[in-house]
Order: C-alpha cells, then sequence, then structure tokens
C-alpha cells in the first residue's frame, strides 16, 4: 500500500502549483542554458532540426555530457541527416558509436531512421503515438522530442525530472510509486506551460545541474521560494532510493595476441546478445567462476591453436554494465609456429581503433581509461 506524503507547505509560502512551476523553468532556463550544439535553432522557423534531438536524446541516455559533446559532432557530421544514417552499414554507425557504450542505443537509432525513412517520407514525426512506434522511443525520448523539436504539449519525465518534481511539491512516497506520479505533476506542467520548449528544458537542466541528487544547489534554484523539500529540509529523503539490482557476475576471459608484425587478433562477436557485433580480443564469457583462470584461459588458447598463454598483469579489470558486472582477465599468448589462429583476424592498432569496441576491449586492446 502506498504511503504518499504530500507536504502542506509552511512558513507562509504559497503551493508550487503548475503554472508557476512552469514559467520559472521557461525564465530560467532562457537566462541561463548552456550552449550545447544540438539546441541550435533553425533562425527562420525558431524550431530546432527533429533529426537532431533524436541523435542527441539517444547519446545522452546514462551517457556523461562530456562523452556526448565529444561523440556527437563527428556523428552528425557523418551522418547529418535522417537519410544519412538509414542507409549508413550497421558497423559504420557503430563505429561512430564507439566510446559512448550502450551499443543496444546506437542499433535502435539505426532502425528508428530507417523506419523514420520507410513510413514516414524521411520527416521525424511530431505526433507523439507515432514517435512512440520507432524503435528506442519510450514516453520520456517522444515527450521530449516532440517538446523541444515540434513545440507539442508533451510532458518529459526522466530520472532527473522525477526528482525535481517530487523535491519541488515534498512528495514522500515509496520509489515503486515516483513514476506515475511524476508523470501526472510532468503532465500539469506541460498543460500550463507558456511556452513547452523551454519549460521541458528547464525541468531537464534543472535535474542535470541544480537539484542534483546530493547536495542541489538550493541556493540559485529557480523553484527555491515555494520548493516544499527544502522548506522542510528534506533534500536528502525526497526521492526515497531505489532498492539496488542484484547484479549477476559474468567472469570474462580474453586472449591478447599479437603477430610478428605487432598486430594484434581481434574478432566479431555474435549479432545477438551482450555487446552483440562488437569486436573484442578473443574472449569466453562465463556465468560462474571457474576453478582456475588460467586453465580457462589455456583452453580457449587451445581451441584456437594459439600457444599457452599468461597472465603477466595478473589484473582483474571491473566493468559495469546495467544488469551485470563484468570481470575481465586478460591472458597474453602467441601464436604457434606455421600455424593460423582459428577466428579472427590481425590489425594494426590504428585499425583496432577504428573498429567498434566495448569499453573494456578498449581498454584490454588499446590501453585505454574508459570504464
Ligand atoms: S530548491 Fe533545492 S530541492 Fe527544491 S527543486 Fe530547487 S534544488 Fe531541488
Amino acid at each position: 500500500m502506498t504511503t504518499s506524503v504530500r507536504t502542506t507547505p509552511t512558513q507562509n509560502a504559497p503551493a508550487p502549483t503548475a503554472r508557476w512551476i512552469a514559467l520559472a523553468l521557461e525564465r530560467w532556463f532562457i537566462a541561463t542554458a548552456r550552449d550545447l550544439p544540438w539546441r541550435h535553432v533553425d533562425p527562420s522557423t525558431g524550431l530546432r532540426d527533429p533529426y537532431i534531438s533524436l541523435v542527441s536524446e539517444l547519446m545522452a541516455q546514462q551517457t556523461q555530457l562530456s562523452r556526448v559533446l565529444e561523440k556527437f559532432d563527428p556523428f552528425v557530421e557523418r551522418f547529418p541527416t535522417v537519410q544519412a544514417l538509414a542507409h549508413a552499414p550497421e558497423q559504420d554507425v557503430l563505429a561512430l558509436w564507439s566510446g559512448l557504450g550502450y551499443y543496444r542505443r546506437a542499433r535502435l537509432l539505426h532502425a528508428a531512421a530507417k523506419a523514420i525513412v520507410d513510413q514516414h517520407q524521411g520527416m521525424v514525426p511530431a505526433d507523439l503515438a507515432e514517435l512512440r512506434a520507432l524503435p528506442g522511443i519510450g514516453a520520456y525520448t517522444a515527450g521530449a522530442i516532440a517538446s523541444l523539436a515540434f513545440h507539442v504539449r508533451a510532458p518529459i519525465v526522466d530520472g532527473n525530472v522525477r526528482r525535481v518534481l517530487l523535491r519541488v511539491h515534498g512528495i514522500d512516497v515509496p520509489a515503486e510509486d515516483a513514476e506515475p506520479v511524476a508523470w501526472t505533476e510532468a503532465t500539469a506542467i506541460a498543460e500550463s506551460a507558456r511556452n513547452i520548449a523551454p519549460t521541458n528544458e528547464g525541468l531537464m537542466e534543472l535535474g542535470a545541474t541544480i537539484c542534483t541528487p546530493r547536495a542541489p544547489k538550493c541556493d540559485m534554484c529557480p523553484l527555491r521560494a515555494r520548493c516544499i523539500a527544502r522548506r522542510t529540509n528534506r533534500q536528502d529523503t525526497i526521492p526515497r532510493p531505489k532498492a539496488p539490482p542484484k547484479r549477476q557476475t559474468l567472469h570474462h576471459i580474453a586472449l591478447l595476441v599479437r603477430d610478428a608484425r605487432g598486430r594484434i587478433l581481434v574478432e566479431q562477436r555474435p549479432a545477438t546478445g551482450l555487446w552483440a557485433g562488437l569486436w573484442q580480443a578473443p574472449a569466453v564469457e562465463l556465468s560462474t567462476r571457474p576453478r582456475s583462470y588460467i586453465a580457462a584461459a589455456a583452453e580457449l588458447a587451445q581451441a584456437l591453436r594459439l600457444a599457452k598463454p599468461v597472465n603477466p598483469a595478473r589484473q582483474v579489470l571491473r566493468h559495469e554494465l546495467t544488469h551485470r558486472r563484468v570481470e575481465a582477465r586478460v591472458f597474453e599468448t602467441a601464436i604457434k609456429p606455421r600455424t593460423k589462429p582459428l577466428r579472427g583476424q590481425f590489425l594494426n592498432a590504428e585499425g583496432v581503433a577504428e573498429l567498434p569496441l566495448s569499453n573494456l576491449h578498449r581498454r584490454i586492446l588499446l590501453g585505454g581509461t574508459e570504464s
């Protein structure tokens, strides 16, 4: 049973109504917005390119802004239109996505571009239901594209927005009940907004930069005058934390193999499953801890007709995925005289760097620091 607590405002300040929140966010966003490449508008229409909104929204999910800024321009320079993206080979799309992680999103973006070309004459639809029917577009992304690129009064809720709305209204509910409550409040804001694009974007920006999970900067917040969490000093307890997901550990064993010319052996992963279609050093994943890692590596090396492996660094590389944790151990080995490995191909470091790689295998193959 939900134990919803919506606190009554205190200290004689009026309650934060949807209209008041929308106006405060709109004014604040227009005055303080960061200049990001996907925020540029067409001066003749005052609207953004919806394709650019689609790319930036999918890139930004669960990804640090600095990483998105690094990857955004090269991606849209190579695929400047929805048609260019739709007609590109998947490996090119994945290669330009490399470093952003979550490659499933790149595949979904590619599939969405194809669907827009096939079903919408190459025009990103403005209608929420049509947007949601595209691959990879959920309620949040559809609302963001519709409101930011087409000025449709569509609500948006992601983790940042949810936190702002629960705090400003002082709504203290169990984590599993927070989502519908936040959508109700976001809908009220969208319906009463004078100018939906800066209002919605202000909501997103506030959650990303000011109303942060820890130590929110309330003194800089445009909602501080009426925010109930602030006035009742409950910023630290709203929203309630979610129970951490139980994560399975995958034991990943990789073989780093160089030929006499210093080239590195790489292979492509299967088209489905974890890191589908990406490239890697030859590797195997075990769902249970092997009795001996070196024995498991030797088995893999033997199956590929490679020499006996060694693990000089004895280092464990840890990599967190949404629902799983990967513990990787890297073993060095060599090709046997007059014997070709059974799988993969040798490439120099420049060739490897151009391949779509998981962040883990970027570290293994190229010694990067991405996690
Ligand atoms: S006043 Fe503080 S807690 Fe309230 S919305 Fe602003 S940053 Fe968040």
